[in-house]
């Protein structure tokens, strides 16, 4: 499965797959399930706590198409180390993690 469409606003992410499915993922999630090595470790540290996010972290500024398999989201706090595969995208927006 492959997007065909990503469409951003103030709070969500919307994907439309060339399934014809959408997925709406909330920015704080995509934020909070970064997949880098360093979130992964943040997260296993954090053993699942509630995250506060400042509005830039949560900001998208750019998207970057990774060959066929993954998106790579540069944040507006410049983080931008974070690989997401479609398969995880999906994951994320159907609450799987
Ligand atoms: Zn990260």
């Amino acid at each position: 499965m492959i997007p065909i469409n990503i469409n951003v606003n103030n709070s969500q992410m919307i994907i439309e797959w060339n399934n014809k499915m959408l997925s709406k993922i909330k920015l704080s999630d995509l934020r909070k399930f970064c997949p880098c090595a360093y979130c992964e470790k943040e997260r296993e540290n954090d053993h699942g706590k509630f995250e506060v996010y400042t509005q830039n972290q949560i900001t998208i500024k750019k998207i970057n198409m990774v060959g066929s398999y993954a998106l790579n989201i540069i944040w507006n706090d410049d983080h931008s180390n974070g690989f997401y595969e479609f398969s995880y995208l999906k994951n994320i927006s159907e609450n799987i993690l």
